[in-house]
């Protein structure tokens, strides 16, 4: 019986964990539960699964908690002191992060210092902490496993007992696909009118707005990226990004004699979940095998860094390194968070992150507190940027 805190439990990939969760009450035992300011979900879900613990990021939200569970087994806590308390409990084996954006890196930090099984959803933590993150990982002795698909995937299709660095494997190089989103084929000159409800509408995955919007600029992609050197120690040259509009091969490693080693499924995120929590066991996920017929056709294109620059300026923070991907994050999440606002226009969300990259700093933040501070002076910057692009101009 493991005990598992599940970070951001009122999203998708929350959701999503609950009903992997679920079908397995005999080997895990939920024990907190996080969200921002879902009072009515988190009450919801307290009164069902009933943690020990849980957690409102949001201090007025947490108060509200607390009287809609009076009398309820569990306690209420409030913060980000509450959030790293319920990701180091010595209860809890596995730690779900599944919160969106830059608010999950310290909670998720504290459960990779603590040693625990990461299971890691909220790739900005990543991206903007990097080799940090890593050497927390490595100090604490925790494990982190990718629950994003494209690298679960890769994980998947890697030999046993890769260590986060690929020499010696065979391993050539990896290739991440992409659906492409929404606007694959839209014309340019309709880009600019898309709405936030258009670029939601993800073609095959259902997921949050923030990283909907990511895949429709592939940004997604491109913090996929990121993510994949740091999880797989390669450079960004040998990571390369496919389109494949099925979403049905979730990613694959080339190797040096010619073989390319793929992971299928369908789209349903509740087999990386799965997989991650139970690895290196299998367990049922909930997920219908994929049957042949559906491998019918099975597509595959480079994408257009011209349709897509966000992947473009995803690469280039990739290979400058330093403050770059730490800056392109928060451009990234305040140009996101202003177009799902109707304050900027969907083409714009690539010129406010390239205008914040001109001040990324060469070298890489010290420490926690450098990136935290780095990734707090670029928010005003974005912020500036998105009121200058608000009407669309160059
Ligand atoms: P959602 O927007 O659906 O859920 C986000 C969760 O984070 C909610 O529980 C939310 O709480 C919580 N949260 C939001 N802001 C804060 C904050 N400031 N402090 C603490 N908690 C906060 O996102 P997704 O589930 O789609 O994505 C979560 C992460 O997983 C992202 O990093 C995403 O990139 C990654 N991911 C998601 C996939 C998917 O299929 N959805 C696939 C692969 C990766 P509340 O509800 O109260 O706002």
């Amino acid at each position: 019986m493991k005990g598992v805190t599940l970070l951001g439990a009122t999203g998708s990939i929350g959701a999503n964990t609950l009903d992997v969760l679920a079908r397995h009450p005999d080997r895990y035992r939920i024990e907190a539960l996080t969200a921002h300011r879902d009072v009515a979900g988190m009450t919801a879900l307290c009164r069902r699964l009933q943690p020990r613990f849980a957690v409102m990021a949001d201090p007025a939200a947490a108060a509200e908690l607390t009287q809609a569970l009076a009398g309820s087994p569990t306690e209420v806590l409030a913060g980000s002191a509450g959030l790293e308390r319920v990701a180091t409990l010595p209860e809890v084996a596995i730690v779900v992060a599944a919160i969106v954006g830059a608010a999950g890196l310290l909670p998720a930090l504290a459960a990779a210092r603590a040693g625990k099984r990461i299971l890691l959803a909220n790739k900005e933590a990543l991206v903007m902490s990097g080799r940090l993150f890593i050497d927390a990982v490595v100090a604490g002795g925790a494990e982190l496993l990718p629950v994003d698909s494209e690298h679960n995937a890769i994980f998947q299709c890697l030999p046993p007992g890769f260590d986060r660095g690929l020499d010696g494997t065979g391993v050539t190089h990896i290739l991440l696909t992409a659906s492409g989103g929404p606007f694959r084929e839209t014309p340019f000159e309709a880009l600019a009118a898309v709405t936030p409800d258009q670029a939601c509408a993800h073609p095959n995955w259902e997921m949050g707005r923030k990283i909907s919007v990511d895949s429709a600029t592939m940004m997604n992609k491109g913090l996929e990226v990121i993510e994949a050197c740091w999880l797989f120690g390669l450079p960004p040259e040998r990571i390369r990004v496919v389109i494949h509009p099925q979403s049905l091969v979730h990613s694959m490693v080339q190797y040096a004699d010619g073989s390319l080693l793929a992971e299928l499924g369908r789209p349903d995120m509740r087999t990386a979940i799965a997989h991650a929590l139970a690895w290196p066991e299998r367990i049922d996920s909930g997920v219908a095998a994929l049957e042949p017929p559906a491998l019918a056709q099975l597509d595959f294109s480079e994408p257009s860094l011209e349709r897509f620059p966000c992947l473009d300026l995803a690469y280039r923070a990739a290979r400058a390194g330093g403050g770059a991907p730490t800056v392109l994050n928060a451009a990234n999440e305040v140009a996101v968070a202003a177009f799902l606002d109707g304050a900027l226009p969907f083409p714009a969300i690539a010129r406010v992150i390239a205008e914040c990259l001109e001040h990324a700093p060469a070298e890489l933040p010290a420490d926690i507190e450098a990136i935290l501070a780095l990734d707090g002076t670029t928010r005003p910057l974005a912020t500036a940027a998105c009121i200058r692009h608000a009407g669309g101009g160059a």
